[in-house]
């Protein structure tokens, strides 16, 4: 049995590229290499600004 020939990009999933093994592109390469950073170093990704909610929160207190 070969396990060779039908492996996938583990990013998107697209037929992978000897070139950049074991991704299809250099853009998924950074994708997942990304991924790998931002897991070992925990940074908190993009928070959502909390003046959203108080915004619209103020807004039903002062109808009230
Ligand atoms: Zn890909």
């Amino acid at each position: 049995m070969a396990t060779v020939a039908k492996a996938h990009c583990p990013v998107c999933n697209a037929q992978r590229v000897e070139k950049y093994r074991p991704f299809c592109s250099k853009r998924c390469a950074d994708i997942d290499l990304g991924r790998w950073f931002s897991g070992s170093y925990a940074i908190p990704t993009e928070e959502m600004p909390d003046e959203f909610d108080i915004g619209t929160e103020e807004l039903e207190e002062d109808g009230f």
